[in-house]
């Protein structure tokens, strides 16, 4: 009827606006293509896009630093334990889970020929020690000056990449983005819950704090909520930009084409069997609507390849869409867009193995293992921006004594990948909020009793 059709759109207008503008910028871009845009055209073009991408990593400083205090806050230090270790462990299972995924597809298609002449190379890398990579995370974790860290990551890797297009043959070297700056998300993430979990014990004293960062959380949601009218227009210009920017397909050919298909059954196979199963398992409950309750920002992380940069949008569907309460998702979700990235984690070690199979090199078993270690650090540490994951492979490949400036083989087609497991990577942080806040019932409706608490619930 029409009302119910009504109600339909109303509820789903963003949804729907956000496909439709894919739609168009996929047809856009491919009725531009013909006419050979130049860099700087194509540049131009996708500006709004490169706005909404701005607008977004505007919000994410603050967004991680104000919920994880409140939400720290606003937990006793027992029940945010409990919650904080159910979290890890869904991370870190399901982070092994992906990992042994991206094994068994890599091994099973078995897309590396033992030949890399063929290959396209693009860039340069520079050798960096596994150890170095190691001590960097764990850097990272303890900036020694917060104001530095809401800007810049250390790293001892440089990092260069070559862009080529299908319209400018001329090469051009830019840093990746993650490789020397960013926000060290890591950093903060550790400081604002020790943060956060202090205030919360300070009791009456704590009160002017708690109050200023759960105020100021309350007022970065409300910009999240109209920034939220401009995503739609964002990503068709970002979607487009890209299609217009990309090489000809040609390169997909190949081993490239294949190692691209084993990435992408790799990813769908967790994304849409693992994921939701699990989820179904724990809670009993669809994981399909709760899936399409997240659709906005799982086109948002294609458009954006940034989980950092979805993450505004992530907490709005999750607690407008998904009612997940916001004690949970202000706990959980920056943490896990910040350190449980299972798509990484599986196109890491995939990757790797891939590039062992380029070489002709047998992995024996203890390698493999070594691999599948040293992805999963490789994905805590990568940073939730684009081709971060691209960065922290050196790791991986050190580990093993594979040639790390073989990572340019697979750089061509790194972009289109990392959108899918930065889709794959908004997912696991979802349904792991889902997850924690089912598990989580009983300390938060004892929480619910108690006085004084109503302050952080939702009003
Ligand atoms: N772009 C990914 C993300 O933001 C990280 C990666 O490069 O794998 O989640």
């Amino acid at each position: 009827t029409a009302d119910s059709a009504k109600s339909f759109f109303r509820r789903n207008a963003f949804v729907l606006f956000t496909i439709v503008a894919v739609l168009l910028g996929i047809i856009l871009a491919f009725s531009l293509r013909p006419y050979q845009l130049t860099y700087r055209q194509i540049k131009y073009f996708s500006f709004p896009g490169e706005l909404l991408m701005r607008m977004l990593q505007m919000l994410v400083l603050p967004l991680i630093v104000s919920s994880l205090i409140t939400g720290m806050a606003s937990l006793d230090g027992r029940a945010s334990g409990k919650m904080g270790m159910r979290a890890v462990v869904y991370y870190m299972v399901t982070t092994i889970i992906a990992v042994f995924i991206g094994i068994l597809m890599v091994i099973i298609i078995h897309p590396g020929k033992g030949s890399k002449d063929k290959l396209h190379r693009e860039g340069r890398i520079e050798q960096v020690q596994t150890t170095d990579a190691f001590m960097d995370l764990v850097r990272n974790m303890f900036p020694p000056n917060l104001v530095e860290a809401c800007f810049k990551q250390y790293s001892t890797r440089v990092f260069t990449r070559t862009v080529l297009h299908s319209t400018n043959v001329t090469a051009e070297v830019i840093p990746i983005p993650g490789s020397a700056n960013g926000v060290n998300a890591l950093g903060l993430v550790v400081f604002s819950m020790c943060f956060g979990l202090v205030i919360g014990s300070m009791k009456q004293k704590g009160r002017a704090l708690r109050e200023f960062f759960n105020c100021l959380n309350e007022a970065i949601m409300r910009l999240v909520a109209i920034i939220i009218w401009y995503a739609p227009v964002g990503i068709m210009f970002l979607i487009a930009g890209k299609i217009l920017e990309m090489d000809d397909l040609a390169v997909m050919g190949g081993q490239l084409g294949m190692y691209t298909l084993t990435v992408i059954v790799g990813l769908l196979i967790h994304a849409l069997c693992i994921l939701p199963l699990l989820y179904f398992i724990v809670t009993h409950r669809n994981p399909w609507v709760f899936i399409a309750g997240l659709l906005q920002a799982l086109i948002t992380a294609l458009g954006t390849s940034s989980s950092s940069a979805t993450l505004p949008i992530t907490f709005r569907c999750l607690e407008e869409n998904n009612g997940v309460d916001r004690r949970i998702t202000r706990f959980v979700l920056p943490v896990g867009a910040t350190i449980n990235m299972d798509g990484t984690a599986l196109y890491e070690a995939l990757a790797a193995i891939f590039i062992a199979q380029v070489n002709n090199y047998e992995l024996d078993f203890g390698q493999i293992i070594t691999i599948s270690i040293t992805a999963t650090a490789a994905s805590i540490g990568a940073a939730g921006i684009p081709q971060a994951g691209l960065v922290t492979m050196v790791i991986v490949l050190t580990s093993v004594g594979l040639p790390t400036e073989d990572i340019t083989l697979i750089i061509a087609v790194d972009w289109f990948l990392d959108r899918l497991r930065t889709t794959t990577n908004v997912l696991g942080d979802s349904l792991g909020a889902g997850i924690v806040e089912h598990l989580s019932r009983r300390e938060l409706d004892a929480q619910d009793c108690e006085l004084g608490n109503s302050f952080y619930s939702t009003e």
